[in-house]
């Protein structure tokens, strides 16, 4: 049995919003399944990150969360800056995909500065963009997930988007993008959660992990039919 494979959730009681905790419990459980073990450790405000993180996984919350973890994650930035540099996988949805950015401009005026991983930045709007999203992307497919935030999101020339959408607003509601990539970091807009609808994402990051960490990637084929059946229903969604 090789060593387990160590997950890394960032800020999980101050950013865990609309079930983002179920990205954490889908790659535990896709990584069970494929053959390997795995350990979470969570990365609470003044914690250091462990030196073994293999992915990293972080969710959404409120303009307030956001403010509480704003300063001890721009401590972690250079840390979070040279493990992207270097390839490690990682997942922000929501409030840390814009806190992975340079600045996050509230709606109450509020400037809150980003680690400045992804070349992205966001400006508040009174008005939320909420709703049912289904986005494309070249490599993953049809993308689905659940969007509510009030930023709206612009991409430098550093970041590609995640996806290009089909049904919803994404990053900002007016350029059709979603989300943004840069090396194998991963920010999105979408909850839902999101990998468990989404597991050629999950497999994406997984397979990104065990490649670093051992040299191959042995995933096996999954049975995928309840998956299956809850991306069915969710394109059935109202918007
Ligand atoms: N507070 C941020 C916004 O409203 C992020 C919201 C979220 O994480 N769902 O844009």
């Amino acid at each position: 049995m090789t060593a387990p494979l160590r997950l890394v959730h960032l800020y999980p009681r101050e950013m865990n919003i609309y079930g983002d905790h179920g990205n954490v419990l889908t790659l535990l459980r896709r990584l069970e399944w494929h053959g390997y073990r795995a350990e979470v450790t969570a990365v609470h405000r003044g914690d250091r990150l462990p030196p073994d993180a293999d992915l990293l996984i972080g969710g959404g919350g409120q303009d307030s969360g956001q403010g509480l973890v704003e300063s001890d994650l721009l401590r972690l930035g250079p840390d979070l800056t040279a493990m992207a540099a270097d390839g490690t996988p990682m997942l922000m949805v929501c409030g840390l995909y814009q806190l992975f950015g340079h600045t996050f401009h509230t709606s109450s005026g509020r400037v809150l500065h980003g680690v400045g991983v992804l070349d992205i930045q966001t400006v508040g709007s009174p008005e939320r963009l909420i709703g049912n999203v289904v986005a494309v992307s070249e490599e993953f497919g049809q993308v689905i997930g659940y969007e509510n935030h009030s930023g709206r999101t612009t991409l430098g020339t550093g970041a590609a988007p995640l996806a290009r959408v089909a049904a919803g607003m994404g990053n900002n509601g007016s350029d059709r993008t979603e989300g943004a990539r840069y090396n194998n970091v991963i920010g999105t807009y979408l909850h839902g959660s999101l990998l468990p609808r989404n597991p050629t994402i999950a497999d994406h990051l997984i397979a990104t992990a065990l490649q670093r960490r051992f040299g191959s990637a042995n995933l096996r084929a999954l049975d995928e039919s309840s998956t299956g059946e809850a991306r069915r229903v969710a394109l059935t969604r109202p918007r």
